[in-house]
């Protein structure tokens, strides 16, 4: 039984941020949001235990599309980093700000760079394209998210300080020409560099919250080093280019880790 200990752990995490959400906001969306996505969570950590090949892409596609389809298209919610922006401005502690505070700011303490391997849902597309191992070395292009993260701030603080109206319809449409160019560059740049986690590496502004705060990350896939007879084969799937074999949290591209498991899969010596 304690090998299903994760999957409860996930679930009950989900369940107080729920119910600490549905009786604080006096709002019951933050219950069926928030059990919803921990119980797909939950789902694809027993999938995984269950040695369920796609028991990532089960998770991503069911709370990727979840947020894509239901919160973004339907309910108008911009998810993106410049609904943060928007809703932080605005001094509401709600929608994209909470979704941030739990996925992406305070979250990663716990679960690391989850958020990027088993829910966002640019990565859904872009995990789908041929290079989930990349076939080029890794470029030193990472300031790129420092540009977009900036240029997210400063189109969001530019429609407050012009006072403009209609910010919510601005919203909506920033979130749908946001995605798109998301999932044009990432499309591009997975053939470009054929890396399908290319846009994550480089482009992705929201990797300025998660990389900080996932160095302190209570999950992490740790190295048996009395198991471990340094074949290399951790590092030849990994998609993000971590040197799991290192257990400090400095270890080369520590902080993109996003806890695929795939290095654990493919370990000959059940090492990690
Ligand atoms: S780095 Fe950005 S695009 Fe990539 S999975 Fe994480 S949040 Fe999504
Ligand atoms: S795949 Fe396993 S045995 Fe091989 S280097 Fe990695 S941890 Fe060590
Ligand atoms: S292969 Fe291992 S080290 Fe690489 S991202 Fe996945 S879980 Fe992390």
């Amino acid at each position: 039984m304690k090998k299903y200990a994760m999957p409860v752990i996930m679930l009950v995490v989900f369940e107080t941020i729920a119910i600490t959400l549905w009786l604080t906001k006096d709002n019951l969306f933050y219950l069926f949001n928030f059990s919803y996505i921990g119980l797909s969570i939950s789902l694809g950590v027993f999938l995984f235990i269950q040695e369920y090949r796609h028991a990532r892409r089960v998770v991503q596609l069911l709370v990727g599309l979840y947020m894509l389809v239901y919160l973004g298209l339907i309910c108008n919610e911009n998810m993106q980093i410049e609904g943060f922006w928007y809703y932080l401005f605005t001094g509401v502690f709600e929608a994209a700000t909470i979704h941030y505070a739990v996925a992406k700011i305070f979250g990663p303490l716990i679960f690391g760079r989850g958020w990027c391997g088993y829910a966002c849902w640019t990565a859904m597309v872009l995990d789908f394209l041929p290079y989930k191992v990349p076939k080029q070395p890794r470029r030193q292009l990472g300031w790129i998210r420092y540009i977009t993260f900036a240029a997210s701030l400063i189109f969001v603080a530019a429609l407050f300080l012009a006072h403009v109206r209609n910010m919510e319809r601005i919203m909506f449409w920033a979130f749908i020409i946001g995605n798109m160019l998301y999932y044009a560059t990432g499309i591009i740049l997975a053939f470009a560099f054929r890396d399908n986690r290319a846009f994550c590496k480089y482009v992705c502004p929201i990797a300025v919250f998660l990389k900080p705060m996932s160095y302190f990350s209570l999950i992490r896939v740790k190295c048996d080093k009395e198991k471990c007879v340094s074949c290399g084969k951790c590092k030849r799937v990994c998609p993000m280019n971590v040197d799991v074999t290192d257990n400090s949290r400095k270890r080369a591209n520590g902080t993109e880790c996003i806890l695929c498991m795939e290095c654990v899969r493919n370990c000959p010596k059940g090492a990690l």
